[in-house]
């Protein structure tokens, strides 16, 4: 999320059209007479009038014509002109009225006032435009360096605090201690206590890392300077360590305030190794953090939180003590905290009455905050779109399919035959789960097509938090996720690419056994593989010899075949069953797990 606001930049002619507005302002202030409006032409005969009845009280005589000052009618002074007819004894007309003339007329304004008005303000003004263009032109000259120009925006207020985030109660437990501190840094001091400089939140996409560090700095209510590592990564080389020294500078002048470096992994990937080009600048960049990182005193209030989601590829110098050595993990929400984010985000949407929350999180076992916050909006979108005043639970249910597999594909046209296929298919899944005690019962199977193109899937709940796996029950879920085959090859003595899917996620657990879970005889508890990226997706890289490796793979095989087999053997002995709820399925497109149970129980 980047929140800075956008100061919409105006041009250069903005600047000088205003500077020439005020200048003809100011002009016409200064020098009224050169207006037409307040210099009044008057015929001779009303000037000598004027001057008889000691109206005029100054004139200027030329030699045709004469400008002179008098009082109006109404008794204000006023500017006139008027041509000179016969310069007959006007000097002593005048002198006998009392008129001063020979000298200039009065200007309205006084001198000293207009000469600051028609000198001194202009240069100032035009130093004061000078000076904005070279601010403007600032980040985008190479040659200023230690100005980075990088506008590292600083909120006083985030609007966040932890009753924002819900569930990641160690998270919070963990950062309230740096909140304490950020309140009263003085009694950390006194008994000469240091806190940690940094603190780095690590955890998988979507878990609340960048709205964590934002609700510390609105519980402890300090300024929040939040830059993305891969706002460091400039255009010109040195740009990225002057951005850095210039946001530690901010900081030390705002304190107590945090410092929120996010995607941290941009600038913070090892250094060394192999030679890649132009990564220089990262690592001028990462030199001069960890300088920062040493240079500033703990105690003045400023702490530095960063957040990843690849941790392994960050630098160890980054990690050791006296920098970012603490280590919050933020990880993905279980059952109870599921329930929790869905009611947070439940509060800015009107919902119905009876919502169950708590099904929804049974419903949505490995969902990332982002994504439930999703699922709440995705509903409040279709309660919309279904002209209704207020979310309810179906609306709710949808979303999660919606975020699941992708929105129902209403005009896909899908033969009555394949519709066949995928109703035994997914029936095969849910009667080999069922029919294994150990495995989850189904929540709802459907098979109206999504846009992820998925035709139809089972939707598997489980009835509680579980945090291990036996051996037993990964050889069950390997074998239920095999069932979709084994009912198509039951059925229709053939096979389709239906189970692409299923052969995926099966091999992955049967993979993870023999390699990662001991679960195999030949291995013993031997690691075989490593999780190399452990927060996004959970790659992992091989590390045995090439024989090994064949006799893994050979293992991993007669896992499968083991587990599909038995799944084989599980439709064989319940066809009836089969026939049945696939017929039903066929018939209603969607049914429950109530249904199924129902349907399985019956004699
Ligand atoms: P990350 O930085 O870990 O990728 P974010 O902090 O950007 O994740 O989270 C994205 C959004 O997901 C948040 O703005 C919030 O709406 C929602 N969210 C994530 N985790 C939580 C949580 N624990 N409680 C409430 N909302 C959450
Ligand atoms: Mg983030
Ligand atoms: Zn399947």
């Amino acid at each position: 999320m980047n929140n800075k606001p956008k100061k919409p930049k105006k041009p250069i002619v903005f600047y000088y059209l205003i500077a020439l507005a005020v200048l003809m302002v100011l002009n016409a202030l200064v020098f009224p007479q050169y207006l037409s409006s307040s210099l009044e032409e008057v015929d001779y005969g009303t000037f000598l009038k004027m001057v008889d009845e000691g109206k005029v009280i100054s004139a200027v005589v030329e030699t045709d014509q004469v400008r002179f000052e008098a009082v109006d009618d109404d008794g204000r002074k006023h500017i006139y002109q008027s041509n000179i007819v016969a310069n007959t004894e006007l000097s002593d007309r005048l002198y006998n009225a009392g008129v001063k003339y020979g000298q200039d007329l009065p200007k309205e304004i006084n001198p000293i006032f207009s000469f600051i008005l028609s000198w001194i303000l202009p240069i100032v003004m035009l130093v004061f435009i000078g000076q904005l263009l070279s601010r403007r032109m600032g980040g985008m000259n190479a040659m200023s360096f230690g100005k980075s120009g990088a506008k590292i925006y600083a909120e006083n207020e985030t609007g966040k605090t932890f009753a924002d985030v819900a569930g990641e109660d160690e998270a919070k437990d963990a950062l309230r201690e740096i909140v304490d501190f950020l309140h009263d840094p003085k009694k950390y001091a006194d008994i000469g206590a240091a806190l940690p400089k940094g603190a780095l939140l690590v955890g998988p996409p979507g878990t609340g890392k960048t709205l964590l560090a934002k609700a510390v700095a609105g519980e402890a209510k300090v300024p929040f300077f939040s830059i993305s590592g891969s706002e460091f990564v400039e255009m010109f080389v040195g740009m990225g360590a002057a951005k850095v020294r210039d946001l530690f500078k901010q900081a030390n002048e705002k304190a107590p305030c945090i410092v929120f470096i996010d995607e941290i992994d941009t600038i913070g990937k090892k250094r060394g190794g192999i030679i890649e080009g132009g990564n220089d600048e990262r690592e001028q960049t990462l030199n001069q953090l960890l300088t920062e990182m040493d240079g500033f005193d703990a105690n003045k209030g400023v702490v530095i939180l960063a957040a990843t989601n690849r941790p392994e590829s960050l630098d160890k110098a980054l990690l050791r003590p006296g920098r970012f050595d603490r280590r919050i993990p933020v990880e993905l929400p279980d059952l109870a905290g599921r329930e929790a984010i869905l009611r947070v985000h439940a509060k800015d949407v009107k919902m119905g009455e009876n919502i169950d929350f708590n099904a929804v999180a049974r419903a949505t076992s490995g969902a990332s905050g982002a994504e439930l916050a999703n699922i709440v909006n995705e509903a409040a979108l279709r309660a919309v779109r279904m002209g209704r005043g207020e979310v309810s639970q179906e609306d709710l249910e949808e979303s999660v399919e919606v975020v699941i597999a992708g929105y129902q594909r209403k005009n896909a046209s899908i033969s009555r035959h394949e519709k066949e296929i995928v109703a035994y298919h997914e029936v095969g899944h849910a009667l080999v789960a069922a029919r294994q005690s150990n495995s989850a019962p189904v929540h709802k199977i459907t098979i109206i097509p999504r846009t992820s193109g998925a035709l139809g899937y089972t939707m598997q709940v489980e009835e509680d938090e579980r945090f291990l796996m036996s051996k037993d029950e990964a050889f069950n879920k390997i074998a239920t996720f095999t069932g979709g085959r084994a009912a198509e090859e039951l059925i229709f003595g053939s096979v389709t690419t239906g189970a692409a899917n299923d052969i995926e996620q099966a091999t992955r657990i049967a993979r993870a056994m023999v390699t990662r879970y001991g679960m195999s005889e030949e291995f013993d508890m031997t690691a075989l593989e490593t999780v190399t990226n452990q927060y996004l997706g959970g790659d992992t890289s091989l590390m045995c010899s090439a024989e090994t490796a064949a006799k893994v793979d050979a293992e991993v095989v007669a896992l499968i075949r083991k587990a599909h087999e038995k799944a084989v053997g599980i439709l064989k002995n319940d066809m009836a069953k089969l026939h049945e709820l696939a017929g039903y399925l066929l018939e209603k497109e969607t049914i429950t797990g109530e249904e199924f149970m129902r349907i399985l129980k019956s004699e």
